[in-house]
C-alpha cells in the first residue's frame, strides 16, 4: 500500500534483506522478479543475502536471478546490475551456528534486516532458533510464506514458536492475494464511496458467491498438491481474506491495527463449517497424474456455504467455490441483490433470477459490474438485464504493480496493513476444521465442467451458481448484456500447485 499512512511500524527501514530458500523456486519466480521492481523504484537495501545449502558461489545466485527476471529495457538492465551488485550469497547449513556467524558478517554491521524464510515450513523452528541465538531476531523483521500450518493445532505452534523469539510487530505473513491490485479495489470501492454502504446488508443483499476456478490441473505437482487440496490451498488463506474483505465493517482508521482487527472481527464471527454445507470433488484423471495416490480421495474442487453471525450479515450465504480442471480460469466476487418486493415488469411474471448484481472480476482481467434490469425496447413494459461495466485494466496503461514486489516493500517499511496476523490465521483454521476433521465424499468430475453437480445442490435455493463473466469485451460499450464465455489461457496460476509449474 502506498506509503502516505502515519501507521507504518515504527517508521525505519529495513537497511538490509535476507532470503533463506534463495536456491528456490519461489525466489526465482516471485522474489527475485520483486526485487528487481524494488531496486528499479530504488527501494532496495544496498545489501541482499542469499542463503542456501546448495554449494554456490554470488555468481551462481545473479545467475538463479536472472533466469526469473525479464530484462526488457535499459532501465530495467541498469536495475538489475544494482540488484546484482548488493547481492551475495551465504552457504551452510540451517542447524549450524556457524551459518549465522556468516550471515552477521555478510550484514556488514547492518542492524535492521528483513528476514525472508522462503523454505519448507519443516526448518522454521530450526531457522528461527538459529537467528534468536545469534542475535538476530532483536531488530529485524520476518517474513513468512503460508502455508502456516496445516490446520488450527500446527498453526498455533508456528505462532508460539514464532511469538517467542518475534514480538507480532515484527511478523509478516504473506498472502500474496492482499497485494493484489485487484483486491485491493475492493476494499477501495467499498470505503470510498457512500452509494454502497446504506445497501450492503442482510437488508439488501441474498447471498455473496467468490470463485476461484482453474481450468489448468496440478500441472506436474501431483505430490504436492496430494498432500494439500484445494481447501488448504486457497480456501482457508486466499479466498477468506478475500471474504473478509466483502463482509468488514468500516475500520476506524487506515493503520494496520484498525484494517486488521475488522478482517478478524469477520472470521471470529463466522461459525465452523458443517460437513453438510461442503461439496468435495475430484476431477477425472487427477489419479493418473504423477505423484498422486491410485486411491487418493483428496479434493481438486470444493464448494461451501460459510455464514457470518452479525448484525450485518446474519442470514446472508456467502458460497465459496474453487477448483483444478475447470471449464474456465476466472476469479470473482458475486454479490446478489435480494429481488423487488413486487415484479412488476417480469416477462411472462417469471421472476428474473438474478435482477441485480454487482460482479468484481479479479482475473483474468480486473472489471467491475453492475447488474440492473432496463426497460427492453418495444411495446411491451417488461424488463431485461444489462450489465453496467468497467474494466480497470483500460486505466492502468499497462502498468500493474506485482503483488510480491507491493508486499514486500511494505515489510521493508515495517507496513503491517496487507500482512495475515497470528489470531486472524488461527481463526481461517478453526473455520474449516471440521472439514479437515471430517472431509466427507469426494464426488467425481468431468475435467473441464464446473464440477461435481452436487455443488449445484449447494446453491439451489439460492438460485444457482453465476456463470462467471469470462468475456474480455465490454458490454457497457455494446449496450448489451455481457456474455459468459470461456477460458483464456492461464498465464498466473494462484495455488502452489500452479505457481512453481
Ligand atoms: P523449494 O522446495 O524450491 O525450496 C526452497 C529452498 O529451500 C530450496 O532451494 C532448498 O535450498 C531449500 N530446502 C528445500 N528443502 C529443504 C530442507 N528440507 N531443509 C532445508 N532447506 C531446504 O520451495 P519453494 O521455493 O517452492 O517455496 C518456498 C516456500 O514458499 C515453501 O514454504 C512453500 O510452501 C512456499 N510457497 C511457495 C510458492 C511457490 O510458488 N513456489 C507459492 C507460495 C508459497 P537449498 O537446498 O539450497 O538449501
Amino acid at each position: 500500500m502506498s506509503g502516505t499512512d502515519a501507521s507504518l511500524g515504527d517508521g525505519l527501514a529495513s537497511d538490509a534483506l535476507v532470503l533463506f530458500g534463495a536456491t528456490g523456486d519461489l525466489a526465482r519466480k516471485k522474489l527475485f522478479p520483486a526485487l528487481l521492481r524494488l531496486s528499479e523504484q530504488r527501494r532496495l537495501p544496498d545489501v541482499v543475502v542469499g542463503i542456501g545449502r546448495s554449494p554456490w558461489d554470488t555468481e551462481q545466485l545473479r545467475e538463479h536471478a536472472r533466469s526469473g527476471v525479464t530484462l526488457d529495457t535499459p532501465e530495467r538492465e541498469a536495475a538489475f546490475d544494482r540488484l546484482c551488485r548488493s547481492l551475495r550469497y551465504v552457504q551452510g547449513d540451517y542447524g549450524d551456528p556457524e551459518l549465522y556467524r556468516a550471515l552477521v558478517a555478510a550484514l556488514d554491521r547492518r542492524e535492521r534486516p528483513l528476514l525472508y524464510l522462503a523454505i519448507p515450513p519443516s526448518v522454521f523452528t530450526t531457522v528461527i532458533g538459529g537467528l534468536r541465538d545469534a542475535g538476530l531476531a532483536d531488530h529485524s523483521r520476518l517474513v513468512l510464506e503460508k502455508p502456516f500450518g496445516r490446520d488450527l493445532a500446527s498453526a498455533r505452534e508456528l505462532n508460539a514458536c514464532v511469538l517467542a523469539v518475534f514480538d507480532e510487530s515484527q511478523v509478516f505473513r504473506i498472502d500474496h492475494f492482499l497485494g493484489k491490485e485487484e483486491v485491493l479495489d475492493l476494499l477501495v470501492l467499498r470505503f470510498a464511496n457512500t452509494f454502497l454502504e446504506p445497501t450492503w446488508n442482510r437488508q439488501f443483499i441474498a447471498s455473496v458467491q467468490i470463485t476461484m476456478a482453474e481450468e489448468f490441473g496440478v500441472e506436474g505437482r501431483g505430490g504436492f498438491y496430494d498432500e494439500v487440496g484445494t481447501l488448504r490451498d486457497v480456501v482457508q488463506n486466499h479466498l477468506l481474506e478475500v471474504l473478509t474483505l466483502v463482509a468488514m465493517e468500516p475500520p476506524a482508521g487506515t493503520d494496520a491495527t484498525a484494517l486488521r482487527d475488522e478482517r478478524v472481527k469477520v472470521l471470529r464471527a463466522m461459525p465452523p463449517l458443517e460437513p453438510d454445507d461442503v461439496v468435495r470433488g475430484q476431477f477425472e484423471g487427477y489419479l493418473n497424474e504423477d505423484g498422486v495416490a491410485p486411491d487418493s480421495e483428496m479434493e481438486t474442487f470444493v464448494a461451501l456455504k460459510a455464514t457470518i453471525d452479525s448484525w450485518r450479515w446474519a442470514g446472508v450465504p456467502f458460497y465459496i467455490r474453487a477448483g483444478k480442471s475447470l471449464a474456465a480460469t476466472v476469479t470473482e466476487v458475486l454479490v446478489e441483490y435480494q429481488p423487488p418486493p413486487r415484479l412488476l415488469f417480469a416477462p411472462d411474471d417469471q421472476p428474473c433470477p438474478h435482477p441485480n448484481h454487482l460482479r468484481l472480476r479479479i482475473k483474468p482481467d480486473e472489471r467491475m459490474s453492475f447488474g440492473v434490469q432496463i426497460k427492453a425496447p418495444g411495446e411491451q413494459m417488461v424488463s431485461r438485464q444489462v450489465d453496467l461495466s468497467y474494466a480497470y485494466d483500460e486505466d492502468r496503461d499497462g502498468v500493474r504493480d506485482d503483488a510480491y514486489a507491493r508486499l514486500l516493500g511494505d515489510a521493508l517499511v515495517g507496513d503491517q496493513r496487507l500482512f495475515a496476523r497470528a489470531d486472524g490465521v488461527e481463526e481461517a483454521w478453526r473455520i474449516v476444521a471440521p472439514l479437515l476433521e471430517h472431509p466427507g465424499p469426494v464426488h467425481a468430475y468431468a475435467a473441464g465442467s464446473w464440477g461435481p453437480t452436487a455443488a449445484d445442490a449447494l446453491i439451489g435455493d439460492d438460485g444457482g451458481w453465476h456463470e462467471p463473466a469470462v468475456d474480455t469485451t465490454s458490454a457497457a460499450d455494446e449496450g448489451t448484456e455481457m456474455r459468459a464465455t470461456t477460458a483464456p489461457t492461464a498465464s498466473d496460476p494462484e495455488s502452489d500447485a500452479g505457481t512453481a509449474a
